[in-house]
C-alpha cells in the first residue's frame, strides 16, 4: 500500500485569507486581508508577560490553563454579562478562540451530526466540520440587514442537528446579533435540544452605541451555551494564542481535555500577560478601542463609496464586505487580484464566506489598521477612480 495522506486532507486547503496575504507580500502591497489589529499590544499585557518569563513561570500550565487567567476571565464575563462561572471548573483556556472552538467539537459533537451555521460564514468553523466529518447546514443572512427569521432555522434543522453556531459581532458581516434573534435562536436552541457555540471573539467592538448580548445569558441558555472567546483581537496579540471556552462543567471537563490533547496548553507567560490585561486594563480601555474602530470604519466605508466599491457598513467587529463587482475579472479572487495588483491593497474575496457565487462580487477589508496604513491603503483605492 502506498503513503498517503488521509481522506480529510483535500478538506483542509490553504485558507483565502492566508493566500491572499502571500500575494499581498508578493507586490509589498497593503495587507487589508488578514484579520489582525497592528495597535500596540498594551502595557499590562506586555509587562505581565515579560515578568512571567523573567520568573521562570515558563513550565505546561494546568490542562485548562493557569488558574490567574481563569479567574480573570470568569471576572469579566460576570463584569460584562453578568453571568457567573465557576474559574475552576467552568473556565478552559485553549490555543485562542480557534483552539477552543475545535476541542469543543470534538469533545461534543459526533461524525455525521449536523450544526447549524449562518452565511456569510467564518471558514475556520466550516473547515473544522469538514474536518471532523461534520455537516454543517445553512442559514442564509439576507443583506444589507443581515436578517433571518425562525421558519429560516427550523427549515434546515434534522433529527441529525446537534448544535449552532452563533458568532456576534460577526466576521465578515459585522452582525451584532439583537436581544429579539438572540430569543429566535434560545427559543430553536432549546426546541430541538440543541448546544450553541458562540464566538464572541469581537465582543467588545461593538458601534453606534450598540450593546454586545451573550447568548449564553438568555434564559433557559446557560447549560446549552459554549461560550468561546478570547483576547487575540481586544489586546492586539493574535500571535500569541489566547483564547476560551465558559461552559456548563460537564462539558468545560470535556473540551479541557481535548484541548490538553491537541495543545497541552496556552503559552504559560503569555497565558499571565492576558491575565494582567484583564486585571487592570479599565472601561476606557476597551471603550477607546471600539471608538478607535469606529471612526476608521467610518473613514474606510466613506471612501470604499466614494470610489464605487459600495461596502456593507458594519454594526461591530473590524470588516467590511464591499461589492468590488465593478472591479475587472470574472470572479472574486480575479477581482480582489486585479485591486492588489492596481493599487496595492489586498482584500480577500467574498467567495471564503459564501457557498457557491454569492460572494463573487464581495471582497472583505480589515481596517483595524493604524491610521498611517489606513490611510496610504485609502489613498492607494483612490487610484481606482482615475
Ligand atoms: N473567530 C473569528 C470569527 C475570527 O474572525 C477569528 C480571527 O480572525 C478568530 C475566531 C480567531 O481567534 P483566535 O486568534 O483567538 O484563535
Amino acid at each position: 500500500m502506498a503513503l498517503r495522506a488521509s481522506k480529510r486532507r483535500p478538506l483542509v486547503a490553504q485558507s483565502e485569507i492566508r493566500s491572499m496575504s502571500i500575494e499581498c507580500a508578493r507586490v509589498g502591497g497593503i495587507n487589508l486581508a488578514q484579520g489582525v489589529c497592528d495597535l500596540p499590544v498594551p502595557q499590562p499585557v506586555v509587562r505581565g508577560a515579560a515578568e512571567a518569563m523573567e520568573r521562570g513561570q515558563n513550565i505546561y500550565t494546568r490542562f485548562d490553563g493557569r488558574a490567574e487567567l481563569r479567574r480573570a476571565i470568569a471576572a469579566r464575563q460576570q463584569r460584562d454579562t453578568g453571568l457567573e462561572a465557576d474559574p475552576e471548573i467552568q473556565v478552559v483556556v485553549s490555543a485562542g478562540a480557534t483552539g477552543a472552538f475545535y476541542s469543543a467539537c470534538l469533545a461534543l459533537l459526533d461524525e455525521g451530526d449536523e450544526v447549524v451555521v449562518f452565511e456569510p460564514y467564518y471558514g475556520y468553523h466550516i473547515v473544522t466540520l469538514a474536518a471532523l466529518g461534520i455537516k454543517p447546514v445553512f442559514v442564509t443572512l439576507a443583506p444589507p440587514s443581515w436578517e433571518f427569521c425562525a421558519a429560516d432555522l427550523e427549515r434546515v434543522v434534522t433529527e441529525r442537528t446537534r448544535a449552532i453556531i452563533l458568532n456576534t459581532p460577526a466576521n465578515p458581516s459585522g452582525k451584532v446579533f439583537s436581544r429579539e434573534e438572540l430569543a429566535l435562536v434560545a427559543d430553536f436552541a432549546q426546541a430541538h435540544d440543541l448546544f450553541v457555540f458562540t464566538d464572541e471573539i469581537y465582543e467588545n467592538f461593538v458601534f453606534d452605541g450598540r450593546e454586545h448580548i451573550a447568548p449564553a445569558t438568555l434564559p433557559g441558555m446557560a447549560r446549552r451555551t459554549v461560550t468561546i472567546s478570547g483576547l487575540s483581537k481586544v489586546f492586539a496579540i493574535t500571535g500569541w494564542r489566547i483564547g476560551y471556552a465558559v461552559c456548563d462543567p460537564e462539558w468545560a471537563l470535556a473540551i479541557g481535555h481535548f484541548s490538553d490533547l491537541v495543545y497541552v496548553c496556552a503559552p504559560a507567560p503569555l497565558q499571565l500577560g492576558a491575565a494582567r490585561g484583564l486585571d487592570e486594563l479599565g472601561p476606557d480601555y476597551y471603550r477607546g478601542v471600539a471608538e478607535d474602530h469606529e471612526q476608521k470604519r467610518d473613514l474606510f466605508c466613506a471612501t470604499l463609496g466614494e470610489i464605487g466599491l459600495v461596502p456593507h457598513v458594519p454594526q461591530g467587529a473590524y470588516y467590511t464586505l464591499a461589492d468590488i463587482s465593478r472591479l475587472p475579472g470574472d470572479t472574486a479572487k480575479a477581482r480582489a487580484m486585479h485591486l492588489l495588483e492596481r493599487t496595492g491593497v489586498a482584500c480577500v474575496p467574498g467567495t471564503a464566506f459564501f457557498r457557491g457565487d454569492a460572494g463573487q462580487t464581495l471582497g472583505r477589508f480589515c481596517f483595524a489598521k493604524e491610521m498611517p496604513i489606513l490611510e496610504d491603503a485609502m489613498g492607494r483605492l483612490r487610484k481606482l477612480e482615475s
